[in-house]
């Protein structure tokens, strides 16, 4: 099976916050407020949350592919 990805569209995401908190471990804000993803391949044990942050998103700026 293959890791699933993820990117954030920094022009869509308005920083609420709501992915770092859901997961720390992939999403953190950048010095602007801006989320940004630390890494793009997600591990197996995090995929679960970060589908779950992508649904959350109220800008739906979570990219998964
Ligand atoms: S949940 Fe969406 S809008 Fe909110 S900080 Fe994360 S990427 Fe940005």
């Amino acid at each position: 099976m293959e890791n699933l990805r993820v990117n954030v569209d920094q022009n869509e995401c308005i920083g609420c916050g709501i992915c770092a908190e859901m997961c720390p471990g992939v999403f953190a804000l950048d010095p602007q407020g801006i989320s940004d993803a630390n890494t793009s391949v997600v591990s197996p044990a995090l995929t679960s949350a970060v589908r779950q942050a992508a649904q959350e998103c109220p800008t739906a700026a979570i990219k998964l592919y």
